[in-house]
C-alpha cells in the first residue's frame, strides 16, 4: 500500500522482502470500509468487491442452538460510499495491490533481506542479504519498516516493543464444509469456554473456521485440523460435515504497541508498529491505513514541496490510533475468550440478544459502524488539526476524516460522489454559502485545489445532514482528514495553515 500510495504521487521505492513470493496464506479476512476508500483511489475496489463476500448479517448460536441474527448489510448506509464488511483474505488483498504496483513500474524483490541499517544524517545504509547470498550495501533517503511483528526495521533501530502474549492459542482452517451454517452469513458459534466463528468464503460450501484451541491442545506444535475437528464438532452443533482442510495454522497472538513509530530516517507500519488479538478486523486494515497518512507526507518531502517536519505528524497521529486499538481489542478479546463461569454465561445466554437487539437501533448500529469501520479514525490532538472558532459543536472538526457526501459540484450538475470528486495527491478546499478566494490570492500552484459548493436545496439537505453550515470552509489533507475548519474564508488563513504543515508552494 505505502509503495503504491508513493507510485501514485511519483516516488518510486525499493520494496523488498525475505520470502521467495506473496504468501498464499487467508490470514486477516475482513476489509474494512476506510480500506475500501482507499482501493477506491488506487483503483482496485471493484475487483476487490467482485472477489470478496459482503457480510450481510451474523447468526449467533449459542451451545449448538440458533440464537439470533445480528444484521450486518448496509449498517453505514450514508455513512460510506461501501457501508459494509467486505470478507476478502489477505492473500487477495495482497494480490490486487501487488499486481497494481506494475502500474507504477515496481514489483516486490523477493528473497531479499535486510540484515543491517546505519543511519547517516542525510540517508540511511541499508545492508541486504540477496537471492545468491550475497550482501550488498543499499543507500536510501528514508526506509519504511513493513516487515511484520519481528521487524528487523524495529530490532535494529533500538525501538521496544512493549506488551505481552496472551495465554490462547487461535487456530485457522480454510474448510470445505456442509451443516446448519447460514449460507453466504457469517455464523458465530458462542460456547460457555470460548467460541468458533465460520466465514464464508469464495466457492461452494467454503468455510473460514477460526477459534481458539481448547486447553489440552494449546502446547502442542503438531497439531493438524483432525485434532481439532472434535471440539468443533461437539460446540457447532449436529449435521456438521467436513470435507475438506486446504490449509490449517495455529498462531498465539500478542498485544505490543511500538513505543515509537519513527527514529530519524526509519518509519514502523502494521505489524512492525503494533499487534493485537484479531477480534474486531482491525489488524491488517490498521496496517494499510498507517501507509495511507505516511505516504502523502513522505511524497510531498521527497518531492522538495514539503520540509521534513510534516513527517513528525506521522507517529503523533497513528500511535494513539494503535494505543485506542490494542485497548478495545483487549476488552472485545476478555470477553470472549474470558474462561470464568459468569462470562460463559453472559456469552452463551445474554451476549446473542443484547447484540440482535442493539443492532436494531440506528443510532448503536451507527456507531458500531463508525468505530469497526474505521471511518471514525480521528486525530484531533495533530500538529496538522486546527478547528478556528466559530463553528457548531456537531459540526465536522479538524481531524475528522470529512464525511461522505454526495453533492453538486456545478450549479446545474449531477449530485457526483465527493470522494471520487476529490483528489487524494492534494490538499483540498471545500467552500460552503461563499465564494472562494480568487486563485491569484491562494497561489499554492498544484498544493490546493478548491471546491466552491452551490447555493442548492439538494446540496443543503446533504451538507445538513453533516451538520456542515453556511459559511464554512474545510481545508482537506491528500487523505481525506479535515485539516483546518473555520467559517468565512480568508486566503491568509489558508496559506498560514498550509505553511504550518511545512509544505512549500511551487
Ligand atoms: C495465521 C495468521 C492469521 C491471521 N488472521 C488474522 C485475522 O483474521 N484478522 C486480522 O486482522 N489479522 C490477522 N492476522 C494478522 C494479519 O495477518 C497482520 O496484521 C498483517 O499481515 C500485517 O501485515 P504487515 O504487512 O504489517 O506484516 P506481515 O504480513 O507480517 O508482512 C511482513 C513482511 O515483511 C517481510 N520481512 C520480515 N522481515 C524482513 C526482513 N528482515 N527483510 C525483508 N523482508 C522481511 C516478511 O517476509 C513479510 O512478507 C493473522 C496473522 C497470521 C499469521
Amino acid at each position: 500500500m505505502l509503495a503504491n500510495q508513493l507510485g501514485r504521487r511519483g516516488v518510486r521505492a525499493l520494496i523488498i522482502d525475505r520470502h521467495a513470493g506473496p504468501s498464499l496464506q487467508t490470514r486477516a479476512l475482513g476489509v474494512q470500509a476506510r480500506t475500501l476508500e482507499i482501493y477506491a483511489k488506487l483503483g482496485i475496489v471493484d475487483r476487490a468487491l467482485q472477489l470478496g463476500k459482503r457480510a450481510a448479517g451474523a447468526n449467533m448460536w449459542a451451545d449448538g442452538r440458533w440464537g439470533a441474527r445480528v444484521p450486518l448489510g448496509d449498517i453505514g448506509k450514508n455513512l460510506s460510499p461501501y457501508p459494509f464488511l467486505l470478507i476478502l483474505g489477505q492473500d487477495d488483498n495482497e494480490r490486487l495491490m501487488g499486481d497494481a504496483l506494475c502500474d507504477w513500474g515496481m514489483a516486490v524483490q523477493w528473497n531479499t533481506e535486510l540484515v543491517a541499517l546505519e543511519q547517516e544524517s542525510s540517508h540511511v545504509t541499508a545492508t541486504l542479504r540477496q537471492p545468491d547470498g550475497t550482501s550488498r550495501n543499499l543507500s536510501a533517503a528514508w526506509v519504511a519498516g513493513c516487515d511484520g511483528a519481528h521487524s528487523a526495521v524495529r530490532e535494529l533501530s533500538g525501538i521496544s516493543f512493549p506488551g505481552a502474549p496472551y495465554q490462547h492459542v487461535f487456530f485457522i482452517a480454510d474448510t470445505e464444509a456442509t451443516g446448519a451454517m447460514v449460507p453466504d452469513e457469517l455464523n458465530v458459534y458462542l460456547w460457555r469456554e470460548g467460541f468458533h466463528l465460520f466465514f464464508p468464503m469464495r466457492g461452494v460450501d467454503h468455510w473460514r473456521v477460526v477459534g481458539i484451541l481448547p486447553p489440552h491442545l494449546r502446547d502442542r506444535d503438531d497439531l493438524t485440523f483432525e485434532d481439532v475437528k472434535p471440539s468443533v464438532h461437539q460446540k457447532a452443533g449436529a449435521g456438521l460435515s467436513f470435507k475438506a482442510c486446504s490449509w490449517f495454522s495455529t498462531y498465539r497472538i500478542h498485544h505490543r504497541c511500538a513505543a515509537r513509530f519513527r527514529d530519524r530516517r526509519c518509519f514502523l507500519l502494521g505489524d512492525a508498529a503494533h499487534i493485537h488479538s484479531p477480534v474486531g478486523a482491525q489488524g491488517m486494515n490498521t496496517g494499510l491505513q498507517d501507509a495511507y497518512n505516511l505516504a502523502w507526507k513522505l511524497a510531498l518531502v521527497v518531492s522538495g514541496r514539503a520540509e521534513a517536519a510534516l513527517l513528525d505528524s506521522y507517529e503523533t497521529e497513528r500511535i494513539p490510533v494503535a494505543q485506542r486499538l490494542l485497548q478495545t481489542t483487549d476488552r472485545a478479546f476478555a470477553l470472549v475468550v474470558s474462561d470464568s463461569w459468569v462470562a460463559g454465561l453472559f456469552r452463551t445466554r445474554i451476549l446473542a440478544r443484547i447484540l440482535a437487539f442493539a443492532m436494531t437501533i440506528e443510532r448503536i448500529q451507527k456507531l458500531a459502524f463508525r468505530t469497526i469501520s474505521q471511518i471514525g479514525i480521528r486525530y484531533p490532538n495533530s500538529p496538522l488539526s486546527k478547528t478556528l472558532p466559530g463553528l457548531p459543536a456537531r459540526a465536522p472538526r479538524a481531524g475528522d476524516r470529512f464525511p461522505w457526501l454526495r453533492l453538486k459540484f456545478q450549479a446545474n450538475g449531477p449530485a457526483e460522489d465527493m470522494f471520487q470528486r476529490l483528489d487524494d495527491m492534494r490538499f483540498n478546499l471545500i467552500v460552503v454559502g461563499q465564494p472562494s478566494p480568487p486563485d491569484v490570492d491562494l497561489a499554492l500552484g498544484d498544493l490546493l485545489r478548491s471546491h466552491v459548493i452551490p447555493d442548492d436545496p439538494a446540496n443543503a439537505r446533504e451538507l445538513a445532514r453533516a451538520h456542515i453550515v453556511a459559511p464554512s470552509y474545510y481545508v482537506l489533507r491528500p487523505d481525506g482528514h479535515v485539516g483546518l475548519a473555520g467559517t468565512c474564508v480568508k486566503a491568509a488563513d489558508v496559506k498560514n495553515y498550509l505553511a504550518e504543515c511545512h509544505t512549500r508552494p511551487q
